[in-house]
């Protein structure tokens, strides 16, 4: 097996012949058990995954008709339930949490025939973009394991650049599949905002999380999301779709597509490096016939405040139930009251107990409409600014993160510094729009991520821009 064969040279080596599900799955859990010791992408493995492709072999050679992803190892976030599976969100509250049923999505990856391989590590309740906050230790990044691989979805990210699967899910609140993609050199689609149902995802923000697909290609993102996309009675958030034609991969050219590059991505703090490999990714669109067109998001400057005050107030809200009584880790206090505050202040680590104080303080009388109704006004100007860009441009592209993958440590300890590092992904969280990140080369020796940004449902776009960026580049 190469070392990260795609979803699509597994589906054909299953459809002739040259290997078994058995034998697939089996070489990803014996990779994990030698080389996840080091990076910590995956929190547990499933040893009935082996039965599982054995029984997807014997339906194969009976000649039974097979689902679509047939015979596929998949890792799963932390955050997302599979029945009978700890599910923690990387917290100590849910430490042995056992999921009492299974995510939509996990349910529909299952009937297409995909062979759920573990669960991933990921920042405590998604909050963060390093994956540090775990309260099961950090994730490192298989391309340099003294560096973060990015987070929330670091363990997805890592894993599947380490080649412990072909794709992992993610959920991305404010990046937290793109940005891990981005530092870890991979592919990741955060999808529309009700793409995907979020049945089954531990709820952060509910107005701004979504499930999506990290792997390594776009051509897998695209097979992975045909598969968990669509509507579901048990989100009233999701959407009814058509299906889309699928992208090609080799014949699609970028003749009159209009891209637009905003004016304010490119500032000051960024990377040089990092500003180089984007702009040589603009020039390749171009030469394939792009026309590119300065375009401005003038509330971009009002992003980060913004999300950091919608984000923990809903977050706020949805941990209120994590209250030792219900679900998971429980301090035995005097009465309730200290049960309930031993409980949380026990459980939950420092990040996660900032957000809530925040939360709760932006939520409060004589406060909220300072700042939680402010914050829904400017998002409503931040979504106006994408809806009149995308009057003139069919996509929008700029780098997914400010900087390359950091040292581990480097601000683990500085709240603001890490929240800086989402400048590029929470906008489209707060207008509900899909980013995809694709790799586009590397800087100082680590890998950076092109995001491709599009108008609410406009997936396919960002599948076709994304192929072209995956094509060789001609000599
Ligand atoms: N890094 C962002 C945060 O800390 C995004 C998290 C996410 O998308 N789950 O909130």
């Amino acid at each position: 097996m190469p070392t990260n064969p795609t979803i699509i040279s597994l589906l054909s080596s299953y459809a002739n012949k040259t290997s078994s599900a058995v034998e697939v799955v089996s070489d990803y859990l014996k990779q994990i058990q030698e080389k996840n010791g080091e990076l910590n992408a995956v929190l547990s493995t499933r040893e009935e995954a082996i039965d599982e492709a054995g029984a997807i072999d014997e339906a194969r050679a009976s000649g039974k008709e097979m689902g679509p992803l047939a015979g596929i190892p998949i890792l799963i976030k932390d955050n997302i339930l599979v029945r009978g599976q700890k599910a923690c969100g990387g917290s100590q509250i849910l430490e042995n949490y056992i999921a009492a049923y299974s995510a939509t999505v996990v349910e529909r990856l299952v009937a297409a025939g995909a062979i759920i391989l573990g669960r991933t590590n990921m920042d405590e309740f998604a909050m963060g973009s390093s994956t540090e906050s775990s309260h099961f230790g950090p994730t490192k990044n298989p391309v340099d394991p003294t560096r973060v691989p990015g987070g929330s979805s670091g363990g997805s990210a890592a894993a599947v650049a380490a080649g412990f699967a072909p794709v992992a899910l993610g959920s991305d609140t404010g990046g937290s599949i793109r940005q891990p993609a981005s530092l870890c050199g991979i592919v990741g689609l955060k999808p529309t905002y009700g793409r995907v149902s979020r049945f089954g995802l531990m709820s952060l923000s509910s107005s701004l999380d979504v499930i999506g697909p990290m792997t390594n290609t776009v051509e897998d993102a695209e097979l992975v999301m045909s598969v968990i996309e669509g509507s579901d009675v048990k989100d009233a958030t999701s959407h009814a779709l058509l299906r889309l034609e699928k992208a090609k991969t080799d014949s699609d050219t970028m003749k009159g597509k209009r891209i637009g590059v905003p004016r304010e991505y490119f500032i000051d703090g960024m990377d040089a490096e990092v500003r180089a490999r984007v702009e040589e990714s603009i020039d390749r669109l171009r030469e394939q016939g792009a026309i590119f067109k300065e375009i401005s998001l003038p509330m971009t400057k009002y992003a980060l405040e913004t999300y950091y005050v919608i984000m923990p107030a809903e977050a706020s809200s949805n941990l209120a139930r994590y209250d030792g009584v219900r679900y998971g880790f429980s301090a035995t206090g005097a009465d309730l009251t200290e049960t309930y505050s031993m409980t949380r202040g026990e459980g939950f680590g420092a990040e996660v107990k900032r957000r809530i104080l925040v939360g709760n303080f932006t939520l409060s009388a004589g406060y909220s409409d300072a700042y939680y109704h402010k914050a829904l006004k400017v998002r409503r100007l931040i979504a106006d600014d994408f809806a009149k860009a995308f009057k003139d441009v069919d996509v929008i592209v700029g780098p997914t993160s400010p900087s390359v993958a950091w040292k581990i440590g480097e601000k683990f300890n500085d709240p603001i510094a890490m929240y800086l590092s989402d400048i590029y992904t929470v906008s489209a969280n707060l207008a509900g729009i899909p980013g995809l990140s694709v790799p586009c080369g590397l800087a100082h020796g680590l890998p950076v991520g092109l995001q491709i940004l599009g108008p609410h449902f406009g997936e396919r776009e960002l599948y076709r821009v994304g192929n072209i960026m995956e094509r060789p580049l001609k000599k």
